[in-house]
């Protein structure tokens, strides 16, 4: 057990580090953040803060020897050098976990073979995406193999013409072309895994994309109970078979046919668990602390119904077609059910996450109605 007053390291210092350093440093921890670009979100709350490449290994050796646990709160690093750190002090999840969900490819076919249902695929080397689109059928989407998130690198095909289009986009790059799937709902949940195998799933969060970005997460999903339940024992199965020591987050699509398609599996806190600082028993980053520290996990339930709203730079930068000033936020502060979180990232840009708000309610129809009505007065 890693108890407080050790140091955690984390990869990555975007917005998920520096809540996971907030959470980590409340219960005592140290957190020394490894982050190529020193300006981040989470530089101004880490108590050391290493800024090198994520394959430099005189780095990576320092940074691994300066702390007793290292996790990460983005996948998009390279596997391979981290190696290093793994041989000096304990990385959780291990790197091969990391392999598997980096990349869009490895993850659908390392779903296939343990036989967890997940969108009809095909891979697109060199872009040859008609190929693929042809073998699947349209509506499609294609979507970068490598580094892609938040929309980036991923099309909608309806059309001869979106094909057309695609092809000239992705041209010699390694793609996987997906079967759309006409969903009723999109549901997450969370899994926090400890190396002993203790688990515990968070309550699944409903959520609903804008311009393949999440937008709004709602919890309790409104979805049956049933199904709730199936969609938490599917995330401990994933969580237990990829052999994760942290957090899971796994993104599903609720069929019309009730059935659940695994989207995308993330080894990091994740977007759609945010509602939980404000309105958990236990916030998935003090989930994610206990899991990688080893200690019990904490309860997992929502303690009232809880939407949580993203604010993207979009508000900040273009209203009525100009770049005008900060959002304002007199009605989020002025609402005693609301709780706004920003990030510190000083330059807006159109899709950037800059933070989020969440809005607790006695019940989920009337917390949503009012986290839009808010988000209205942005
Ligand atoms: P992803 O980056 O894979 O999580 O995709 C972002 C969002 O795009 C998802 O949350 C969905 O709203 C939408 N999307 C992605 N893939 C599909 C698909 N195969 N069928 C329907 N919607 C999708």
């Amino acid at each position: 057990m890693i108890v407080p007053g050790k140091a955690i390291g984390v990869l990555g210092g975007g917005q998920l580090g520096r809540m996971f350093a907030q959470a980590a440093q409340s219960m005592g921890y140290r957190v020394h953040i490894y982050e190529p670009s020193g300006d981040c979100p989470a530089s101004a709350v880490a108590d050391q803060l290493t800024s090198a490449p994520y394959d430099d290994p005189a780095a990576l050796e320092a940074f691994a020897k300066s702390v007793d646990v290292v996790t990460y709160e983005f996948e998009n690093i390279p596997a391979e050098p981290l190696k290093v750190i793994e041989g000096i002090v304990a990385l959780h999840p291990a790197p091969g976990v990391l392999h598997i969900c980096q990349n869009r490819w490895r993850e659908k076919a390392w779903l296939e073979a343990n036989g967890i249902a997940h969108a009809g695929y095909a891979e697109a080397l060199e872009g040859d995406i008609a190929a693929a689109a042809a073998h699947l059928g349209l509506p499609c989407v294609v979507k970068t193999a490598d580094f892609g998130y938040d929309g980036k690198g991923q099309m909608k095909i309806d059309t001869a013409a979106d094909l057309t289009l695609a092809a000239a986009i992705f041209r010699g790059r390694r793609c996987v072309v997906e079967q759309w799937v006409e969903f009723e709902r999109e549901i997450s949940v969370i899994c926090a895994r400890t190396a002993s195998g203790e688990t515990r799933a968070f309550p699944a969060a409903e959520n609903i994309h804008t311009n393949h970005i999440l937008d709004i997460s709602i919890v309790p999903a409104r979805i049956a109970a049933s199904v709730e339940a199936k969609a938490r024992e599917l995330a401990v199965n994933i969580a237990e078979t990829l052999g994760v020591v942290g957090l899971l987050a796994v993104e599903m699509f609720l069929g019309s046919d009730g059935r659940l398609i695994v989207n995308e599996l993330a080894p990091r806190p994740h977007n759609s668990g945010h509602w939980s600082i404000d309105g958990g028993e236990t916030s998935q980053f003090e989930q994610h602390v206990r899991a990688v520290c080893g200690l019990p996990l904490g309860p997992s339930e929502a303690r009232n119904p809880t939407v949580m709203v993203n604010i993207l730079g979009d508000a900040w930068t273009l209203r009525e077609g100009e770049v005008s000033g900060r959002p304002d936020w007199t009605a989020i502060l002025a609402e005693p059910a609301a709780k706004l979180h920003l990030y510190g990232k000083p330059v807006a840009r159109p899709g950037r996450k800059m933070g989020h708000f969440t809005v607790q309610g006695t019940d989920v129809d009337a917390a949503l109605r009012l986290a839009r009505a808010l988000k209205a007065r942005l």
